[in-house]
């Protein structure tokens, strides 16, 4: 990523702490889940604030094994956000449940009026998303539950380090639990991983056994307890667990984040200043407190001020050396959720109108002035351009 060259969506920072601890790893005789991911959980929890944390390797495993423990099945509803990635709902059909769709409100995330508008005798879960690392409504939708006896798991994947009311996502107990993602473009990564978060030790303890094919003493602990050979498998479970390779990454990636996010900050109020004065385009909301984590910078485009269409404006980006993305293609335009589209009761035109004017540009540490200036210079560029 020379000067000259291309500047991609997304870039993972990974330091020589990191490097080292894989290594130390790789030599130390135990690769799977041990002491290294039981620290990360450790640390982790310390940092959000919640009593329990559960290393899984994906937070896709952790929203399906939130579902899972909190016996979510056929015939019953979930309640989830269109404008998602695709996971957010698979998981909610692998359970046998129904999911239904939320349309968005102004900052993009689900619309606790729409939400209430959907729930039904059958609804179990709320399960809201915390679009680019936005704060949802939480009171609101913390209220709903509350009045119709639901549970609240989020979908925490964008939103490390974020606060709510000037406190951790993941610290209120209101939430059964909270799934964080570690994917290679999220805020910090394992590569591969994720984090389930709760305040309900029963919950936790039934998240951790159908973590690791449902058995009652991981290998860890067998090896630990003098070598014991005996466990019992208390239930079909699947296969979830973080390895002590990946939760290397993550516990130095942990100790980063702080400084990763006030990076993302300051590209932020770079690219709001850049902006904010161009009539073509329309800066992502901030929300009314300091919270965002800022795990996407997603630019609103004015279309009715422009000529060309969001694709031809990610096209001119990139053939100025700009990489640029779409958070999210909203689920009822995949062909996989054709039925669930159809229905009348998931109608989200809100979500279906942010899409066709949402760009999604570079926005991590290590990109540094000179390209978010890059960056910045294309974008208003193209926005000339394209008033024509
Ligand atoms: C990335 C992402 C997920 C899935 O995270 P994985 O760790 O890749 O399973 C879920 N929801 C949203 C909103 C995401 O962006």
């Amino acid at each position: 990523m020379n000067e000259d060259g291309f500047i991609p969506f997304h870039r993972p920072w990974i330091g020589q702490e990191e490097i080292d601890e894989v290594v130390a790893v790789l030599k130390s005789g135990w690769l799977t889940t041990g002491p290294r991911t039981r620290q990360f959980e450790e640390e982790f929890a310390r940092y959000v604030g919640a009593p329990h944390a559960l290393a899984v390797n994906s937070c896709t495993a952790g929203l399906h094994l939130a579902l899972a423990a909190l016996g979510v099945g056929p015939g019953d509803e979930v309640i989830t956000s269109p404008m998602t990635f695709c996971s957010t709902v698979h998981v909610i059909t692998h359970t046998g449940a129904t999911p239904v769709l939320a349309d968005i409100g102004e900052d993009g995330n689900i619309d606790p009026q729409s939400v209430e508008e959907r729930i039904t005798p059958r609804t179990r879960v709320l399960l809201p998303v915390h679009l680019a690392g936005l704060p949802c409504r939480m009171e609101q939708i913390w209220a709903l539950a509350e009045r119709h006896g639901l549970h609240v798991v989020e979908d925490a994947a964008h939103a490390v380090g974020a606060r709510y009311q000037l406190r951790m996502l993941g610290s209120d107990p209101r939430s059964a639990a909270v799934a964080f993602s570690f994917y290679a473009t999220k805020n910090i990564t394992t590569a591969e991983g994720g984090m389930v978060t709760s305040h309900n030790a029963a919950l936790a303890e039934g998240m951790r056994v159908l973590c690791l094919h449902g058995i009652s003493k991981d290998a860890w602990n067998r090896y630990t307890d003098k070598g014991s050979w005996y466990y019992e498998v208390l239930e079909p479970g699947f296969k979830y667990n973080l390895s002590d390779l990946h939760a290397a990454v993550g516990l130095h990636q942990l100790r980063k984040l702080e400084g990763f996010l006030a990076e993302r900050r300051k590209i932020v109020n770079y690219y709001n200043a850049r902006f904010r004065d161009d009539d073509a385009l329309e800066i992502p909301p901030d929300g009314a407190e300091p919270g965002h984590a800022w795990h996407l910078y997603v630019l609103r485009l004015r279309l009715e001020r422009l000529r060309i269409s969001r694709a031809r404006f990610i096209e001119e980006l990139k053939a100025r050396g700009i990489g640029a993305s779409v958070h999210f293609i909203p689920v009822p335009l995949h062909p996989a959720f054709r039925q669930l589209a159809a229905e009348p009761r998931n109608a989200c035109p809100r979500a279906l109108a942010l899409y066709e004017r949402i760009v999604s540009l570079p926005l991590y540490p290590g990109l540094g002035e000179r390209r978010a200036e890059r960056v910045a210079d294309a974008v208003l560029e193209v926005a000339a351009m394209g008033r024509g």
